[in-house]
Order: C-alpha cells, then sequence, then structure tokens
C-alpha cells in the first residue's frame, strides 16, 4: 500500500521521467479495450503511474473523449448560493466549526439575477451550490428550481446542496431538477471515517447517491486527490466504484488544505495524479461528464488546461456574485474569485481555444 502524502511518494513532486513497465502498458491496453480492471490492475497502475503511463493514458482518453464529444467544452455556471453549513468534513473551508468563515446566503432574485446573466452569457446549465444548510426547505428550492426552469426552459439545472432525504430529492425532481452533485469522496469505508465527524456516514453517502439514481437525476459523484489517508488502494476502490454505478458527472480535483481545518498542514495533491486520474475514469466510463475543475487551475496555472488534455469536458465558470465569491472558500487561493462571470466565461473560453477545444453553447447533456 502506498501512502499518496508520504515524501518518498513520487505524486509529492510530479511523476518522475521513465520507462513504461510492460505490466503497465497491459493494463493500460485492457483499460482501453474492457473498460475495466480488477482492483489489484487499478492499484498498480496508479503505485507505479510515471509520466509515460500518464501519457499514454492521455492519449487513450482523448482519443475516446473524441469520439463521444469530440473537441466541444461544456461550461456549467455555478451559482454558489449559501455557505452555511451544518456538518463538519476535516477537509472543508465551509464547515460549521470554521469561525473565520463569512457566511452569506443569496436571495431567491439574487439567484435568478446570476442565472439571467449567466444566459445572456451562453450558458445553458446552471449549477446551484451551497453547504448543507437547513435554511433552505424543499419548498424553498422547489420554488428556486420552478422559477429557473420557467424563465430558461431550455437550460438544465444541478443541484449541489448535499444529503437530503429522499422525498426532498422526489420533490426537487419533481420540481423540474435536472442532475445532481454529491461527491462520494471516497469508496473506502475506513478512509471516509478518516474524513468526516463521526456523525456523518458513508451508508448514508451511498444511499443518497442510490436514491438519485433510482428518482431520475443525471448524477454526479467525485472524489479529492491526494486527501489525508488516501491510497493507491483505496484509489482503486474508487474507480471499482465509478466502474460499477457509472456517474453521468465525476467531479475530481485535487486535495488543498484550508487553514482553519484540522488538515491544514497535510500536503495537497497534485496535479500529475489528478489528470492520472482523469484519463483513467474516461477510459473506464467514456461518456462520462469530467469537470477540469477550479482546484485544478488552483495548484497550477494550466491546470484546466491540462485535465482537458488529459480528457476531461466541462469547465465550470462561476456566475455568483463578485462580492461573495472570496466568502465560498472550501480551500485556500482559490483562482477567479475576483472576476465578474463575463471575464470568467471569456478567459475560459480563450484558454480552451488555445489548446483547441471550443466551449459551446450547450446543455452539455451526457451522451448515450
Ligand atoms: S464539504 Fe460540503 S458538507 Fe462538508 S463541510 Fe464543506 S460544504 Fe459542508
Amino acid at each position: 500500500m502506498h501512502s499518496l502524502a508520504q515524501a518518498a511518494s513520487p505524486y509529492g513532486r510530479g511523476f518522475l521521467e521513465k520507462r513504461m513497465d510492460e505490466h503497465s502498458r497491459t493494463l493500460i491496453n485492457r483499460l482501453a479495450s474492457e473498460h475495466a480492471l480488477d482492483l489489484d490492475g487499478y492499484e498498480y497502475l496508479i503505485a507505479h503511474a510515471d509520466a509515460a503511463v500518464a501519457a499514454e493514458l492521455a492519449v487513450h482518453a482523448v482519443a475516446v473523449r473524441q469520439e463521444v464529444y469530440g473537441t466541444d467544452v461544456f461550461a456549467r455556471g455555478l451559482i454558489e448560493f449559501s455557505s452555511y453549513c451544518k456538518n463538519d468534513c476535516y477537509y472543508c473551508g465551509l464547515r460549521a466549526g470554521n469561525r473565520e468563515c463569512e457566511r452569506y446566503r443569496l436571495t431567491p432574485e439574487q439567484i435568478q439575477e446570476c442565472a439571467d446573466t449567466g444566459y445572456e452569457l451562453g450558458f445553458r446549465t446552471f449549477v446551484l451550490q451551497s453547504g448543507e444548510d437547513p435554511y433552505w426547505s424543499d419548498d424553498a428550492l422547489c420554488s428556486i428550481v420552478r422559477t429557473l426552469k420557467d424563465r430558461h426552459p431550455d437550460c438544465a439545472v444541478t443541484l449541489s446542496v448535499g444529503e437530503r432525504s429522499r422525498e426532498s430529492y422526489a420533490a426537487l425532481h419533481d420540481a423540474g431538477a435536472d442532475r445532481y452533485l454529491l461527491r462520494h469522496e471516497t469508496a473506502d469505508p475506513d478512509h471516509y471515517a478518516r474524513l468526516h465527524p463521526p456523525r456523518m456516514s458513508f451508508e448514508r453517502r451511498m444511499q443518497c447517491l442510490e436514491w438519485l439514481r433510482e428518482l431520475g437525476f443525471a448524477v454526479g459523484v467525485g472524489f479529492m486527490v491526494g486527501s489525508p489517508g488516501q491510497t493507491s488502494a483505496t484509489l482503486a476502490v474508487d474507480l471499482k466504484f465509478v466502474e460499477r454505478f457509472k456517474p453521468e458527472m465525476c467531479g475530481i480535483g485535487p486535495f488543498i488544505p484550508h487553514h482553519a481545518t484540522p488538515f491544514a498542514a497535510e500536503p495537497a495533491g497534485t496535479l500529475e495524479l489528478t489528470c492520472l486520474l482523469l484519463s483513467i475514469i474516461r477510459l473506464i466510463h467514456p461518456p462520462v461528464l469530467l469537470p477540469a475543475t477550479t482546484a485544478l487551475g488552483t495548484i497550477d496555472p494550466q491546470g484546466r488546461e491540462r485535465g482537458i488534455l488529459a480528457g476531461a469536458n466541462v469547465v465550470m465558470p462561476n456566475l455568483s456574485p463578485g462580492d461573495v465569491r472570496a466568502k465560498y472558500l472550501l480551500y485556500d487561493n482559490k483562482i477567479c474569485t475576483g472576476e465578474e462571470a463575463a471575464e470568467c466565461r471569456g478567459c475560459l473560453g480563450a484558454r480552451m481555444l488555445g489548446i483547441g477545444y471550443q466551449l459551446v453553447v450547450d446543455r452539455g447533456d451526457p451522451a448515450e
């Protein structure tokens, strides 16, 4: 078992240049043709990853992504509408125990204004994201979703508001929400317990994901790369979970420590390992919608471009009002907290063109 946080790990300093071993080559070819490996295969590929393995995986992943989505990149307009949270996840700057965090809630009118601005800029998917904030009743959220769909019937609405009851999810789906993001964080129960306080439950998280699937949402899972306690073995379990669950979306980004959390002194995840996993996930499930996350752009100025070139096909520019962006800090040094929505859209559009891809005006539904 290889601890990804160990100083001796290649993941801490980026991948080393060396020749790919034959077993890695065999595993990559199997993954590309069968879209699956056994647990040992995933673990071996991660534990023996180097620049050559990453490059080979990226070539396959980009070819597969090209087949399914061409060079289109979908933009999701992110509206971070509440920074209140009742939970205390050890890795997150919005945790209830962080007294430094400036809390805010947007009004329903402000949320609609963000979406209207986004629509003008060409966004056709809105992601409404918040901490787990009990202030937002089902009625309040359903009303926001309904208004959004009435005003912009050609748009998809994605919710990312955490764990709720099955009844709540059902009401939100009936109100018109199309998609739901709920990162599983880790598919290993012991690792889950290392990242969350005892009153949060791995079983409950998995149950919520099953409910969302049953109710007809397009479901997004995901995890941080390089989180404390993560190993090549726990990552293999994550990949096996993705293989089984076949999520419509999978958000992975590097762990970045936040100074006011129990993990403040933990090392960040790396660009290299994140990109390697993006490539593997593309190969496991070719139609998956895979964002090149803001966290990836935070640890490296070219991070989002590198993510796309590893097989990602989604970016999530921020549509939140400028005066609240710096308050929604899941981790330190988050980028794009000073720009307006139009600047973010323009910047990302130019970045994609710079690598031969284009941001499209499209809901960006998952391919069949
Ligand atoms: S990760 Fe989500 S649920 Fe956990 S503390 Fe942060 S905002 Fe709250």
